[in-house]
C-alpha cells in the first residue's frame, strides 16, 4: 500500500480496524520528517484522539543483558494468550548518539511477533531523543487507537531515555539481576525513584538463592526512596522470564496498581500531568529547533561565538542580541 497516496480518512477507518498494514503506514508518516507528511500525520492523529488513552501502559527499563526482551516475549505471550492485544514500542537512545543500535540489532521477541495480538515496532531511528520522544508517543497513541489495550515501551538505562519513558507511561517496571553483593551499587542512581516496581531476572537454577536475597535487601530498602507514584510501595519481587516464572504475579501487581491508582484518581492525574509536562518540552523543542536551523541565524550565532571567545562581550549581552534578531526575522 506503500506506492498509492492513501487519504487521511481511508488511514483512520484501516487503524480502526486493526489493519496492521495501515497502522506500519501510519507510523511511517508519524516516522516521517517531509512537512508534508507531518501535517497529514496531524490530522490523522487528531481524527484518531477520540480512540485512544484507553490501554495500560507499561515502561520496562534494564541494562543490556537484563532479559528485557525475554521477559517481553513471555509476558506479551501470556497477554496475547489471555485475549489482551499487546503492542510493544522501543525506545534505544543509543541509536540516536552512535550509528549502532543496542536493543535494535538482534532479532527479537521472534515468538511474540508470531501471535496475531501482537505488535512489535522497534526504536525510531536517527534524530535527536527529542525526535524518538515524540515519535513513540505518537505511535502509542496509534497503537491504541488500533486496538491495543496493553502498551510496553522498553528502554536501556542511557542517558535520559529513563525519565522519557516513565513521563510517557503508566506503570513503570525495572529489570535488573543479582550481583555478587553489591547490588545497590550496580543500579544508576536515581532509576529506583522512577519505580513502580522491581523485578530481579534470572531468578533461576544456582542463581534463585541469590536473586531472593537481593529481593529482601531491596525490600528493606524500599522505605528509603519516596515512591513515585502516591499511595503505592514500590512492588520487589523476582522472576525467570527464561521460565515464563513471576510474570503472571507481576500482571497482577500490574492489575491491582491499575485498579488502585485509578479508584484514588491517581491514574487520571498522572496522565493529565504527562499530557501537560508534554506540552511544555515540546514547546521548548520546537523554538530551540527553530532559533538554530534558521539560516539566518547562523551568521549571526559564530560572531556572538568568536566574540564571547576573545573576550569581546558577555554571553548575556550575545543572547539578549541573538533573541533580538531572531525576533526581527
Ligand atoms: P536484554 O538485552 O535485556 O533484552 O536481554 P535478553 O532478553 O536478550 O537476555 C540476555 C540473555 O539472558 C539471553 O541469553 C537470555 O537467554 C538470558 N536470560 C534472559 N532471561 C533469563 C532468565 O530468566 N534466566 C536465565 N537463566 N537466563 C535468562
Amino acid at each position: 500500500i506503500k506506492k498509492r497516496n492513501i487519504s487521511v480518512e481511508e488511514l483512520v477507518q484501516g487503524v480502526k480496524c486493526n489493519d496492521r498494514a495501515f497502522l506500519a503506514q501510519a507510523i511511517t508518516l508519524i516516522e516521517s520528517n517531509a512537512q508534508k507528511h507531518k501535517d497529514k500525520a496531524q490530522q490523522l492523529l487528531k481524527l484518531l484522539l477520540p480512540d485512544t488513552g484507553k490501554s495500560i501502559r507499561i515502561g520496562i527499563t534494564g541494562v543490556p543483558g537484563a532479559g528485557k526482551s525475554t521477559f517481553i516475549e513471555a509476558f506479551g505471550t501470556m497477554l496475547c494468550e489471555q485475549g489482551y492485544k499487546v503492542a510493544v514500542l522501543a525506545i534505544d537512545p543509543s541509536s540516536t548518539l552512535t550509528r549502532g543500535s543496542i536493543l535494535g540489532d538482534k532479532t527479537r521477541m521472534e515468538r511474540l511477533i508470531q501471535q496475531k495480538n501482537a505488535f512489535v515496532r522497534p526504536s525510531p531511528s536517527g534524530g535527536a531523543l527529542g525526535g524518538v520522544n515524540r515519535r513513540t508517543r505518537e505511535t502509542m497513541l496509534l497503537c491504541e487507537a488500533a486496538g491495543y489495550n496493553v502498551i510496553i515501551v522498553e528502554t536501556v538505562g542511557v542517558g535520559q531515555s529513563e525519565g522519557m519513558v516513565r513521563d510517557m507511561v503508566d506503570f513503570f517496571l525495572l529489570l535488573t539481576l543479582t550481583g555478587a553483593g553489591d547490588e545497590l551499587q550496580g543500579i544508576k542512581r536515581g532509576i529506583l525513584e522512577l519505580t513502580d516496581a522491581i523485578l530481579i531476572n534470572k531468578a533461576d537454577g544456582e542463581n534463585k538463592v541469590q536473586a531472593l536475597q537481593t529481593a529482601s535487601l531491596y525490600t528493606r530498602m524500599a522505605h528509603v526512596f519516596q515512591p513515585i507514584t502516591d499511595g503505592w510501595t514500590v512492588n520487589i519481587s523476582t522472576c525467570s522470564a527464561l521460565l515464563g516464572e513471576g510474570i503472571t504475579e507481576f500482571w497482577q501487581t500490574v492489575r491491582m496498581f491499575e485498579a488502585e491508582t485509578k479508584s484514588s484518581g491517581v491514574f487520571e492525574q498522572r496522565r493529565l500531568q504527562q499530557q501537560k509536562k508534554w506540552l511544555y518540552t515540546s514547546i521548548r523543542e520546537e523554538l530551540e529547533q527553530r532559533f538554530f536551523s534558521q539560516p539566518e541565524m547562523r551568521a549571526h550565532i559564530f560572531a556572538c561565538e568568536r566574540d564571547i571567545l576573545q573576550g569581546k562581550k558577555t554571553v548575556t549581552t550575545a543572547v539578549a542580541e541573538l533573541l533580538t534578531y531572531y525576533e526581527a526575522l
